[in-house]
């Protein structure tokens, strides 16, 4: 059995020796649980990969405990970028930026540009610190399936291909980071999250930088796969209530309270599986603030059937 063990500093060290030999580790973050390993090891890398069962091709977010590890990782940073991070970490916003030479390409998935991020969460900043090593860490779940955003999730989704999973209890914001790409004269959120839209354009004006309206071209993050985010459950997405059937199947209202709806999603839809639940009637919130990330979700969760 999965050893699920609590954050606390006996736990950190146990997870931070488990990191040190390799292994990879379920670990706690604001947004869900990562699937971590160290960054400085090719071959706990190539484990992640292979427990997520994840394209070669699609790159981690390696996270660091504090600001300033960035310039290790990043051969350039633009001044946008600098004013983003600055803003925004720790907090749920990575940011794409051109690579350093010494970074992996494994992590990198062959790319010569690297996602990174300051987790807002102090479990995952202690573990990293602790280790001395910046970690990657994409969502600990199998590829294309809900990611988790409680400790069990992990431990019953990866089982024995994890070592241990640190408990730091229920993700405070339950849907992944907003991510941008700083590489361009124009930033563009790649995936959108809880630093919304606004956020990210009102924090660029003050730098004097226009964010890209939208992403175009083929997908550069995973998350934008269409098919993503998949529940056994059919989803019916509906605009207004008026529109939700009474036919007896459950309804996930995401309208009345975003950040709430956010926080439970994939609990909710993790239970609705459970239950055996053949389809579930979602009310969207509007697409404003969270509920652009809520959207995004839903309509790639929806999409697989
Ligand atoms: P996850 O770790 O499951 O939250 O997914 C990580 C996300 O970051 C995926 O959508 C990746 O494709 C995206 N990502 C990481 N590195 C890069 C990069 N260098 N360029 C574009 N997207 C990236
Ligand atoms: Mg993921």
């Amino acid at each position: 059995m999965t050893k699920v063990i609590r954050a606390d500093q006996a736990g950190i060290t146990l997870a931070v020796e488990a990191l040190r030999r390799g292994d990879v580790i379920g670990l706690p973050t604001e947004t869900v649980y990562g699937l971590a390993g160290d960054l400085s090891n090719v071959a706990a890398l190539r484990r992640i990969f292979a427990v997520k069962g994840r394209p070669h091709d699609h790159p981690l977010i390696v996270h660091i405990a504090e600001t300033q590890q960035l310039d290790a990782l990043a051969a350039d940073v633009s001044d946008a970028c600098r004013v983003l991070v600055e803003q925004c970490w720790p907090g749920p916003l990575t940011v794409i930026v051109r690579a350093a030479k010494s970074v992996s390409r494994i992590a990198t998935g062959g790319r010569d540009t690297v996602a990174v991020r300051v987790p807002a969460h102090l479990v995952a900043r202690a573990v990293i610190t602790e280790l001395g090593s910046p970690l990657a860490a994409p969502s600990a779940n199998r590829f294309g399936r809900v990611s988790p955003t409680l400790a069990h999730h992990v431990a019953r989704d990866l089982g024995d291909d994890v070592a241990v999973v640190l408990d730091g209890g229920p993700c405070d914001i339950g849907v992944e980071s907003t991510i941008v790409d700083c590489t361009l004269a124009q930033p563009q959120i790649l995936r959108p999250g809880a630093i919304t839209h606004d956020e990210v354009r009102r924090i660029l004006a003050t730098a004097a930088v226009t964010l890209a309206d939208h992403v175009t071209g083929p997908s550069r993050a995973s998350g934008m796969l269409e098919r993503h985010y998949a529940p056994a459950a059919c989803l019916v997405l509906h605009e207004q209530a008026s529109e939700v059937p009474t036919d007896g199947f459950p309804v996930l209202d995401c309208a009345s309270d975003p950040v709430q709806a956010a926080h439970g999603l994939y609990a909710s839809l993790r239970a609705f599986d459970d239950a055996d639940v053949s389809t579930v009637h979602v009310l969207l919130p509007r697409a404003e603030g969270l509920g652009y990330a809520l959207r995004d979700r839903l309509s790639k969760a929806a999409a697989a059937h």
